[in-house]
């Protein structure tokens, strides 16, 4: 039996680690988005399945007898193949989220938004000099309000779009100690992020509050109803050995 972990996430590492250690056959995906990813260990497959279809197809030609959803929260169209296909299969599907961020200290003074257009149009009004931290996949939703503003931009991979000449772009790969976020954060004015959750990336969250930045905040989709939904890796991985030893 082989459990498929839809990962690209720390969380699914941390997964990987504990499976092979738990001597679990299992293997590991990956989107392929970026270019030198950090890989799991154990056996990996990376590039999408091709839609539900190609998922099912997948499933069935590896005898995958449970998949543990662990893409990061913002993966919501891989989220939603996963639970098409495995609802339709009857595989067991665990999703593995770690929390957000609406619990943290100073949340209740940040800007929450829908989506990325919101966040857009937001900043444009608060802002001369954002931080945009949302991923290079959605930087094309903030070019139109944001053309005008001197906005600087991290990214892990170049962007595949042309951005605005006033723009600065940071291109690197975290993480990020709050000595890099405080250089990074005294030459801008807002910080725009997704709701990423857990401490990767919280650094610049806790920089923006010590130094009263504004901070624009993408919301979550709602989690799918009826999917079991754990906080960390060491809850998956005991899921799984429970659905390996029965
Ligand atoms: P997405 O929009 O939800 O997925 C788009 C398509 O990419 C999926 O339909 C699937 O293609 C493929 N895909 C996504 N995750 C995959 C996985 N783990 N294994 C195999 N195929 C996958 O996903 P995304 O937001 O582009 O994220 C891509 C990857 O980056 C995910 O693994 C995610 O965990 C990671 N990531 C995303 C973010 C983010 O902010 N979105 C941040 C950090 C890491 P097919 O339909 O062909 O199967």
């Amino acid at each position: 039996m082989t459990v498929l972990v839809l990962g690209g996430t720390a969380e699914a590492r941390a997964l990987a680690g504990l499976l092979l250690e738990a001597q679990v056959r299992f293997v590991s995906s990956l989107a392929g988005r970026v270019a030198r990813p950090r890989l799991p260990v154990g056996a990996v497959q990376i590039g999408g399945f091709g839609g539900v279809n190609g998922l099912r197809s997948y499933l069935a030609e590896q005898r995958i007898v449970a998949v543990v959803d662990a893409t990061h929260p913002f993966a919501e169209g891989m989220s939603r193949n996963a639970v098409e296909a495995c609802t339709a299969d009857g595989v067991p599907l665990l999703r593995l989220e770690r929390p957000g961020w609406s619990d943290r200290p100073g949340a209740d003074t940040w800007h929450w938004v829908a989506d990325h257009d919101a966040a857009a149009a937001l900043t444009a009004t608060l802002a001369q000099r954002p931080f945009l931290t949302v991923g290079r996949q959605s930087l094309h939703r903030f070019v139109g309000p944001l053309a005008d503003h001197r906005a600087v931009v991290r990214v892990v991979d170049p962007p595949e779009i042309e951005l605005p000449e006033a723009w600065t772009l940071l291109q690197s790969r975290g993480p990020y100690d709050l000595d890099d976020e405080r250089a990074v954060m005294a030459t801008i004015d807002a910080l725009v992020t997704k709701d990423s959750g857990g401490d990767h990336t919280w650094s610049k969250m806790r920089v923006a509050g010590e130094m009263g930045i504004p901070v624009v905040v993408v919301r979550r989709a709602a989690a799918v109803a009826g999917v079991e939904t754990v906080p960390s890796a060491r809850e998956a991985a005991d899921w799984v050995v429970r659905r390996s030893t029965h």
